[in-house]
């Protein structure tokens, strides 16, 4: 017998079922379990993905047997509806659709009314009593046919509409006449004709062939392509394709069509939601010619039909246990469900629907976790742009921290210091940032970078303040000078009012409405229910107390990195960081760290009140010096003064210390090696800062990490002077305090010899952000130049700035982690590069073994729900 490959579905019986998606896609799988539950589905059949990939290897033929199950099926639907196909007194017409596994939206249309030509738009015209609909649904068929199937432009299409509207005087598709509505459809095929240079096909056999071919060969367009590899789904797995009777919503006034939630996908209420148009196709709903009816109204219209529907709908969730979104078209008053799926919703729905079902007992916490994105926990703590906002947008960039931010346009960190304090909002737009701005980027709303990628300063230090940006947005010329702003041909001045969209890295004139983000009680619910099934644990990076709080309020279960650095880049701060970088010889740099010890033994008390009782992770100094330097005349001349030197002298020492490439220069332990004086500096302000709180009673956990070594020895050498400071404090303080030496793990060559450092490190926390540059060869700062080339060219799956490189920079880190442990079974064992925080990444540190994961305040929740997650995928 040949393989069975086409499935029935409707008429009361079906062949497939809910878990055969992989086989039938989700639509014809969800047709077929529809239908075994007793709801009225149109009869038709699917037609299954190995079809289709069968199709695509034997180059463009169907499977032996394959077109013999599809006319032995129609010949089924032919006798359940009493129709025949391509006879003119009483035609068959049927909707043929694409069907994945997964939803791929718009990686193909469909193609309705197909069956209909000439002869059989006449009967089609007589059985319904109704000429106007009948070459309505002709020329609409025509239209789709030949845009989906032939590929003649749907814009020609419309060119024929639009004359013919204006022949008649009419303005609106509704008003059209029979006579125009044929007219249209004869010069649709006339078009066709001339495009294709042959005759449209009205042989409606030779019409299902075509679109089946169009849907399997719709497999490898170039949008499929494209949103295959944007979400990572496999070439090989095909669509399906899907036949099915057409029910017409547009058959009168006890006809209509309409879609419809099982609860409100914007607030998860447990309430039916959705709209419906009287007497019109499934397509007008979503074109919007009309105005829809809230679907409560239809209790009134159709009672029988509501009536069923919301029997439906319950019936519907108890069974797939989760919020469905349905389409159904109601013709002569029977009702039809043409389609069921999970419904997308909002990241408040997604928590409240979530919450609901766990406490009705529908669904297990465990299940639960994974009806929660991370991109739905993400909305929850942002403030964002009211979805009922139309975005006036110009240009787009990466989403390099979320939020949203509204505000008039500034060019300079002072003017956007100045408008703070005049009380007006702004957003500080830049073609990058460097830590002179720092302060500016704290007085705005938002910040809009034209150059930099997801790990540039501005990305960084705006993640870390909770604060919207949008950066590397190349299409913006700024000019500082003019303080104009340039966007292809629009020219924006300052003042001028933009919104930022840093969820989608959009960027939009005028000022769109905010909206603030609700913490409700189901949030901490559902967040509760992560703790308890989480292995992962959760850190921060922060560098403030301010941070430190909300990062602990958001269920931080410690600092997993202080980049001490940061706390520098403040403006009565960064004079002195200076003085230290450019001092002439250890004398000068002890009376430079002298200044900034009572600073920092101020932020470590500060951030230790805040993490009492947990562990605080302190980076040691990494300046990539170029960031601190001035590079404008004016400010060396401001340092110069300060520092009583003269200007000639200062320029020339900076430029001395200008590196050709700094992010591989004198930079991380490198510096303290050299200048041991730093790290003596730094580790005594910690422990002076400890001993201090530990005296107050709190409780207090400092572990001192050292970066970008490659070689034991680095540690080996700074661990020498932070347990020497240790030692001085403790003594001087007469408290004891315990505390722990690691080390970051960022080049690779530590990853290599890792079973050695660990014999030195009581911790690794792996720098993923150096760790990609290094091993890649990436520029952090350049790479966004050439990035986006590789991810549209498919070199690049995905930014490994963002989310791990598993083949690459992962294998790097599970060696570091594997030789690290083979010689320090104790070790303890996070990251903290940006990867902390991102849902894959984390997922691949559970899976790795990792202890912690450590990232932004704000991404702490989101990192919370990756690590549940990944138990529930992998372990369970
Ligand atoms: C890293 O390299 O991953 C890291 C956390 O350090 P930084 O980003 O400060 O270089
Ligand atoms: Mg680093």
């Amino acid at each position: 017998m040949a393989q069975k490959y086409v499935y029935a579905f409707g008429g009361g019986s079906a062949e497939g079922g809910a878990d055969m998606k992989d086989l039938l896609g989700g639509k014809g799988a969800n047709l077929a379990e529809m239908t075994r539950l007793g709801i009225p589905v149109p009869p038709g059949f699917t037609i299954d993905t190995e079809a289709c990939i069968k199709f695509f290897v034997s180059g463009g033929s169907y499977p032996g047997g394959m077109w013999k199950q599809v006319e032995e099926h129609l010949a089924e639907v032919e006798r359940l509806t009493d129709k025949k196909f391509g006879e003119a007194k009483n035609p068959l017409l049927v909707s043929v659709r694409s069907g994945s596994r997964v939803s791929m939206p718009g990686m193909m249309d469909t193609v309705l009314n197909l069956g209909l030509n000439d002869e059989t738009v006449e009967g089609l015209a007589k059985k319904a009593g109704d000429a106007r609909f009948a070459y309505d649904s002709y020329r609409r068929f025509v239209t789709m046919f030949g845009d989906v199937v032939l590929g003649v432009p749907h814009s020609e299409f419309e060119k024929i509409l639009e004359e013919q509207k204006e022949k008649q005087g009419a303005k609106l598709d509704t008003e059209l006449s029979a006579d125009s509505l044929k007219a249209i459809a004869e010069a649709g095929k006339r078009l066709v004709e001339e495009r294709t240079g042959k005759p449209f096909p009205d042989e409606p056999i030779e019409q299902l062939k075509l679109a089946i071919n169009a849907v399997f060969n719709s497999w490898y367009n170039e949008r499929a392509k494209t949103y295959r590899a944007k979400y990572g789904i496999p070439e090989d797995w095909g669509t399906a394709v899907n036949v099915q009777v057409m029910v017409f919503g547009n058959t009168g006034s006890n006809s209509g069509t309409g879609v419809a939630f099982t609860r409100d996908p914007a607030t998860g209420a447990n309430e039916f939601y959705g709209e419906y148009l009287m007497n019109a196709q499934g397509e007008d709903v979503v074109a919007g010619i009309r105005t829809p009816e809230e679907i409560s109204k239809l209790a009134e219209q159709m009672p029988d039909a509501y009536e069923q529907l919301l029997d439906i709908r319950e019936r519907l969730e108890k069974h797939y246990r989760d919020m469905q979104d349905v389409e159904f078209t109601i013709e002569h008053g029977k009702l039809y469900m043409l389609q069921t799926r999970s419904g997308k919703r909002t990241g408040a729905a997604a928590i409240k629907v979530a919450v609901d079902m766990v406490e009705s007992g529908m669904i297990t916490k465990d299940e639960a976790m994974l009806r929660v994105e991370p991109d739905h926990i993400e909305q929850m703590l942002h403030r964002g742009i009211d979805p009922n906002e139309q975005l006036n947008v110009i240009a787009k960039g990466l989403p390099a921290s979320p939020g949203a931010a509204v505000g008039g346009i500034v060019f300079t960190a002072n003017d956007a210091i100045a408008a703070k304090e005049a009380g007006r909002k702004v957003v500080l737009v830049r073609a990058e940032t460097s830590p002179e701005d720092v302060g500016g980027m704290i007085a705005s709303e938002g910040i809009l970078t034209a150059r930099g990628g997801m790990t540039s300063h501005a990305a960084v230090v705006a993640r870390g303040m909770g604060k919207c940006c949008v950066a590397g947005v190349s299409a913006l010329v700024i000019d500082e000078e003019k303080r104009t702003l340039t966007v292809g041909g629009l020219v924006l001045k300052e003042a001028d009012v933009i919104t930022l969209d840093g969820a989608n890295g959009l960027v939009a004139t005028g000022a769109a409405k905010l909206v603030d983000p609700e913490m409700s009680g189901d949030f901490g619910k559902f967040m509760g229910w992560v703790d308890e099934i989480r292995k992962l644990g959760v850190r921060t990076n922060a560098d403030t107390p301010r941070d430190s709080k909300r990062a602990r309020d958001f269920g931080a279960e410690g600092i997993g990195l202080t980049r001490t650095e940061h706390m520098f880049f403040e403006a009565d701060r960064l004079p002195a960081m200076r003085e230290m970088i450019l001092a002439e010889d250890e004398k000068g740099r002890r009376a430079a760290l002298a200044k900034l010890l009572p600073m920092q033994r101020e932020d470590f008390i500060g951030i230790f009140r805040a993490m009492d009782g947990l562990p605080v992770t302190i980076r040691l100094l990494d300046p990539p010096l170029h960031e601190f330097l001035p590079s404008h005349d004016s400010d060396i001349e401001a340092l110069a003064n300060d520092m009583g030197v003269s200007f000639e002298h200062l320029r020339n020492k900076v430029e001395e210390l200008r590196e050709m490439n700094p992010m591989l220069g004198h930079r991380g332990c490198r510096l303290g090696i050299s200048m041991p004086e730093i790290t003596e500096m730094q580790a005594t302000a910690i422990f002076e800062a400890a001993c201090k709180v530990k005296k107050e009673g709190v409780q207090v956990f400092p572990e001192v990490m050292v970066p970008l070594i490659g070689k034991v020895e680095e540690l080996e050498n700074q661990k020498k002077v932070i347990d020497k400071a240790a030692k001085e404090v403790l003594a001087k303080e007469g408290i004891a305090v315990g505390y722990m030496v690691g080390t970051m793990i960022e080049i690779p060559r530590a990853c290599l010899v890792a079973d050695k450092v660990a014999e030195v490190a009581e911790f690794f926390s792996f720098g993923t952000n150096d760790l990609t540059q290094m091993t890649f060869g990436y520029s952090r700062d350049d790479a966004g130049r050439f990035i986006a080339d590789y991810l549209k060219m498919g070199i690049l799956p995905d930014d490994p700035f963002q989310s791990i490189d598993v083949e690459g920079v992962g294998d790097m880190v599970r060696m570091g982690v594997e030789r690290g442990r083979s010689t320090n079974p104790k070790l303890k064992i996070g990251i903290c590069g940006e990867h902390g925080g991102e849902p894959r990444s984390v997922e691949f540190c559970h899976k790795v073994g990792m202890d912690y994961v450590s990232c932004s305040p704000f991404r702490v929740p989101v990192a919370r729900l990756a690590a549940a997650q990944a138990v529930v995928k992998f372990d369970k």
